[in-house]
């Protein structure tokens, strides 16, 4: 039994995790978990996902030793698993196609979210469509105005996208709307959330889809180097690129594992996003897990250059995993960020998320301390085509 990947049959990590839901709620979600458990132990099922993972994704992605940044550290070896050639640019498509087939397999004709900036709202578009799901997106009025491609995006791919203009008109709004939207009809509708958040099973199942980006990685690095790397590392918003990615060496416990939080602006403020490193314990989005909140309870307003990593809390195997001394916890400032998103760029001819940069950012930090022999593998958990007109905003702003 491996003792880091799997919460027990309540879907507890420690004292993590759970299913902490209106009354009305519980009765579906817990369709899901037995939908979901059932799933996973269909070889049909985990075959379709598979062939559409190597056929519509481009799966495996390449390991790629990115030499010339390695060389400027003057250190470890560092490898990036390169999520961002992933049809649509991200590792976000990994579960959203999982989830997709999922509602499927459940009889729901559509698919419905929240979305922040837009990149998981645009992910689970691209999954209904291919495969013939009708799909509703939740987003906050002001992201709506803010990220216009991403909303021009998902209708294309036929989806409905729902601006939020209640509440603040962010995030948190869309997600009580999706939730309202999904609680007066989950009859025909499937809940994708976007990250191993939220009630269980999603950090679970989330994991569980993106863990074949772990599975790649480890088998990919012991037939380039013939051992295990020493440390892994990825960013952490939600954590589900972080979680793929690590379920892959958590029983290895010879490997470092490391997470990375936007410390934004600076940590002694209140523009980050470090829930590890400053949150307390709490209750959100239906999970118990490590939360950033105000005196009153409430999630605190948080800031990332990176939109995907501006979340209040985390997915709860994190929490745990750290509580255990699995994983370690790190944050990097929007100035780092910038910096490792740049030498990515002129290094190698590749241009990262800022998400991702967090991750390449503490491998700046690291890697010079290191030996030549010794090997990092960052997850690259997606491309920056989508973050160019905001850097180029930043960049002539300094
Ligand atoms: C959404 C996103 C993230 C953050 O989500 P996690 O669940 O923490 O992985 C990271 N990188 C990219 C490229 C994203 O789009």
């Amino acid at each position: 039994m491996p003792r880091f990947t799997h919460a027990d049959e309540n879907g507890s990590f420690g004292r993590y995790g759970g299913a902490f839901l209106p009354p009305h709620l519980e009765a579906p979600i817990a369709e899901v978990a037995t939908a979901y458990r059932e799933a996973m132990a269909d070889p049909a099922f985990m075959d379709e996902y598979r062939e559409l993972l190597r056929e519509y994704v481009g799966r495996p992605s390449p390991l790629y030793l990115a030499r010339r940044f390695s060389e400027r550290l003057g250190g470890a070896k560092v490898y990036l698993k390169r999520e961002d050639l992933n049809h649509t640019g991200s590792h976000k498509i990994n579960h959203c196609l999982g989830e997709g087939l999922l509602a499927k397999r459940m009889g729901k004709t559509r698919l419905i979210a929240e979305t922040g900036a837009g990149q998981h709202g645009v992910a689970l578009a691209t999954a209904a469509a291919l495969l013939g799901l009708e799909c509703e997106i939740h987003m906050g009025g002001i992201d709506v105005e803010k990220q216009h491609m991403n909303v021009v995006r998902m209708e294309m791919l036929g989806a409905k996208v729902v601006a939020v203009e209640t509440g603040g008109r962010c995030l948190k709004d869309a997600v009580d709307s999706a939730f309202a939207t999904y609680a007066a009809d989950y009859e025909d509708v499937f809940f994708g959330i976007g990250s191993v958040v939220g009630p269980h099973p999603y950090p679970s199942m989330v994991r569980d889809f993106q863990s074949v980006v772990g599975a790649e990685a480890r088998e990919q690095i012991m037939a380039k180097e013939g051992r295990l790397p020493d440390v892994v590392m990825a960013c952490v918003g939600g954590g589900s690129n972080a979680m793929g990615l690590f379920s892959g060496f958590l029983e290895d416990e010879q490997v470092r594992v490391i997470g990375v939080e936007p410390a934004g602006e600076g940590l002694s403020g209140d523009r980050h996003a470090a829930t590890m490193t400053k949150g307390v314990d709490g209750t959100l989005h239906g999970m118990s897990t490590v939360v950033l909140q105000e005196e009153d309870g409430e999630p605190s307003p948080v800031h990332s250059i990176a939109s995907g990593l501006d979340y209040p809390g985390v997915g709860p195997q994190h929490a745990w995993l750290r509580d255990v001394g699995r994983a370690e916890y790190v944050s990097v400032t929007d100035e780092e960020t910038l910096e490792a998103f740049s030498l990515l760029c002129r290094t190698e001819g590749i241009i990262p998320a800022l998400e991702s940069s967090h991750a390449l950012a503490h491998a700046m930090k690291i890697a010079p301390e290191m030996s030549p022999e010794q090997v990092i593998v960052v997850n690259l958990s997606g491309r920056g085509d989508k973050d160019v007109d905001y850097i180029a905003e930043v960049m002539g702003s300094r």
